[in-house]
C-alpha cells in the first residue's frame, strides 16, 4: 500500500515538551523534517506512528528502542512519495498486535 494513501501521513519538525517528542510543524519538506508520522496500518483506532530520524532526535526519546547503537530511523528519498526507512518499524515488540513492517520507496508492507 502506498504510504501517501494512509489517512494521515506527514513530515514533521520536532517539538519536545514534557519529556515527550511531538510535532511542531507538519508538512515540512522531507529534507527539513525530523521524522514522519502516519497512521498505523494495523490498528483500527487511528494509532499514529511517529518515526523520528536518526541524528535529529536525542536518543532518550526512543525509550522502546531495543537494539544497541544509534537510535532512530535512517530515511532516504526526497518526499513521502518515495521515502524508505531503515530499519523496519517495529511497534509489535512493545505493543502486541501492532504493526511491524517496512517502508520502502513510499510503500509500506508487513
Ligand atoms: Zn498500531
Amino acid at each position: 500500500m502506498k504510504l501517501k494513501e494512509a489517512c494521515f501521513v506527514k513530515a514533521a519538525r520536532l517539538k519536545i515538551s514534557g519529556g515527550h517528542a511531538g510535532s511542531e510543524e507538519w508538512n515540512v519538506p522531507m529534507a527539513e523534517a525530523d521524522g514522519i508520522a502516519f497512521q498505523c496500518p494495523v490498528c483500527s483506532d487511528g494509532h499514529m506512528l511517529l518515526v523520528w530520524f536518526r541524528g535529529r532526535v536525542p536518543d532518550l526519546y526512543f525509550p522502546g528502542w531495543k537494539s544497541e547503537g544509534p537510535k532512530g530511523w535512517i530515511p532516504s528519498g526526497s518526499s513521502i512519495d518515495n521515502v524508505s526507512l531503515t530499519p523496519s518499524v517495529d511497534c509489535a515488540t512493545n505493543y502486541p498486535g501492532c504493526w511491524h513492517g517496512h517502508v520502502t520507496n513510499g510503500e509500506y508492507a508487513p
